[in-house]
């Protein structure tokens, strides 16, 4: 199968950069291992397990509390899963 054009292609898939939340936010794949949004921190399927508090948190800004949201969300989905 033809991927089209490579150019398009790279620019859509991120780069690691090494800093753990950004990755994870621009990543096609979630922390479950299912295919997600980029720019988003989980999988619907993922988000929508997680109490409406720690989804508010995930709209935070990453230097603002966007991290301590995610860890905590994280946390929070290997209990359930
Ligand atoms: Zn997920």
């Amino acid at each position: 199968m033809r991927r089209g054009n490579g150019a398009a292609a790279r620019r859509r898939e991120w780069e690691p950069c090494g800093n753990k939340y950004l990755d994870a936010l621009m990543s096609s794949r979630c922390s479950c291992g299912k295919k997600k949004t980029p720019k988003k921190s989980f999988c619907l399927a993922c988000f929508l397990m997680l109490p409406q508090d720690l989804k508010n948190d995930l709209y935070s800004r990453l230097g603002d509390g966007y991290e301590q949201a995610y860890d905590a969300a994280e946390k929070y989905l290997e209990e359930m899963r």
